[in-house]
Formats: C-alpha cells, structure tokens, sequence
C-alpha cells in the first residue's frame, strides 16, 4: 500500500473520507466516509475521484423526492389543468381556502373519479374542449364537480351561468332564476329580461303569461 494516493481527509461534496478501509484483488480502494447527512459507508475511491458518488445515497434521494413534486402523474406541475385540478379539490375541501365557504361549505363535492384520480379528469378535460382560455363551470351550481354536471366555459360564460343560478327570495322560497323559472313555467328567457328591466320579484310571480296567473 506504499503508492496508494491517500484520500483521508478529503471532501467529496457531502463526503468526508475517515480513512482506508481495504483493497480489493482489483487494487480497487475502498474508503470509509462521513456523509453530511451523517451516515458512514465504505465507498470504492474510483467513484469518489470520478464524481459519480457525491453522497451516502441522501442527494440521490433528495433529487427524486425533488423531481417527484414538480411531475405529478408523469405530467408537469406547471401544466394549467393540474392547477384546475388542484384548485377545484380544494375550494372544496380545505377549509382554509379562501373560496371554500361557497363550495365545500355549501355542500359541493368533486366526484371519486375525479377527486382521487388527476389522468381520469385529465381526460375528460381533453374529450371535452378544454382549452387554456377556459374555466371549469358547473352547470348547475349547486351540483357537484363531476362529468355530468361540467364544462368549460369562458369566464363570460362563467358570469351568465352565475347569474343564472343567483339565489332570489320571494315569501320564503329561495330558488335559483332557473328553478323559479320552472316553478312559474315561464321560459329562463322571459325570467332573465324581468330581472334585466329590474322587475320586483312580486312583479315577476303576479305578471301572467298568456293570461294565466302562474302563482297565488
Ligand atoms: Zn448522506
């Protein structure tokens, strides 16, 4: 061992070489190393010298722990549908969601295959016309986050189906403009310009339609 060119003492990134720990029938040297992490291992001095062992194995791990958060299901977390994704789930779960109140809060829910499943709704999203200029809408509002019940809408769209489900209160009765359209079998068409030209609700439900008073 007279030629040996003696690593104890020096650092290779996290590691620090202790001492010679053998040689095998290769002349290969193997060196016992404090990693910053704390964990000894012995380690061939080749590896050390080349580059290629920089840790006890911890960096390693710290990259793909690293890689795994920015790739989620093998896609970017940078793509939009993924922030949808995540957004929807929690408005209606996390509590601390600053919108929480007007989803989870009201009882709205993400459907199982969605809400444990991103590809599934990633592909929905795209058999359904998403695009990036598009929001995710519920159809009904007070529905769920499921296939049936979504599309996407641009943020106009959004607005008019908002409002289509804004909640009016008339004698006790709280309904969206649709329902209180069905309920007075007038067309959503004829409620919306009612409510354009500012009509009171007790207006609205004692107009006629055709003649017939809808509600007494
Ligand atoms: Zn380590």
């Amino acid at each position: 061992m007279a030629n040996i060119r003696d690593l104890t003492g020096q650092r290779f990134t996290r590691l620090e070489v202790l001492r010679l720990v053998k040689q095998d029938k290769h002349y290969n040297l193997y060196w016992l190393c404090k990693c910053d992490c704390g964990v000894e291992k012995i380690i061939g001095g080749s590896g050390l010298k080349s580059g290629a062992t920089k840790s006890c194995g911890c960096l390693n791990r710290e990259l793909s722990r690293k890689r795994k958060t920015n790739l989620t299901h093998g896609y970017s977390n940078k793509e939009r549908l993924y922030w949808t994704w995540k957004g929807m789930k929690a408005r209606c779960y996390n509590k601390n969601n600053k919108r929480y109140q007007h989803y989870g809060g009201k009882g709205v829910t993400v459907c199982d295959d969605w809400k444990h499943d991103y590809q599934k709704f990633r592909r929905w999203a795209l058999d359904n016309h998403y695009e990036d200029n598009l929001t995710i809408d519920r159809i009904d509002n007070n529905g769920s986050y499921c296939p049936e019940n979504c599309r996407w809408a641009t943020s106009k769209e959004q607005a008019n189906n908002q409002s289509r489900n804004r909640i009016l209160e008339y004698q006790g009765k709280k309904m969206t403009m649709s329902q209180w359209a069905d309920y007075l079998g007038i067309t959503y068409g004829t409620m919306n310009s009612r409510i354009q030209r500012k009509w009171s609700m007790e207006r609205i439900v004692n107009t006629p339609i055709r003649g017939h008073l809808i509600v007494n």
